[in-house]
C-alpha cells in the first residue's frame, strides 16, 4: 500500500488535465481524496481575539467589549469539504494574496 503524503500538494494543472492550455496554472490537491477543486477547500487558522476591558459595572461585573481585534493566525491549514479532512499547507510553491 502506498503511503499518503502528510499535506496538500501543489501541482501544475497540466499534470491532472494534460489537455489544459495553460500548463503553469497551479492547482491544489487534497492528500486524502485527491480532490483538486480549490472552491471546496477552506483556509483555516487559529486566531486570538483581543477585547478591551471597559471596567466594572455597578453590580460588580467585569465589562468586556463586544468588539474584538483579531491577532495574527497560527497553525494555518486547509480543510477539504469533499472528504472533511484537514491537512497542512503545501510548502514552498504556494504564494498567497490576501484580499
Ligand atoms: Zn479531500
Amino acid at each position: 500500500m502506498a503511503s499518503r503524503p502528510s499535506g496538500f500538494e501543489m501541482r501544475n494543472k497540466s499534470e491532472l488535465e494534460p489537455e489544459t492550455p495553460e500548463p503553469e496554472n497551479p492547482v491544489l490537491q487534497c492528500p486524502h481524496c485527491d480532490n483538486a477543486d480549490a472552491s471546496e477547500f477552506d483556509y483555516v487558522e487559529d486566531v486570538i481575539a483581543y477585547r478591551r476591558i471597559r471596567g466594572f459595572s455597578e453590580n460588580g461585573h467585569l465589562v468586556v467589549s463586544g468588539q474584538s481585534d483579531i491577532g495574527d493566525g497560527d497553525n494555518d491549514r486547509l480543510v477539504c469539504h469533499n472528504c472533511g479532512n484537514e491537512s497542512p499547507l503545501p510548502g514552498g510553491r504556494l504564494q498567497i494574496d490576501w484580499d
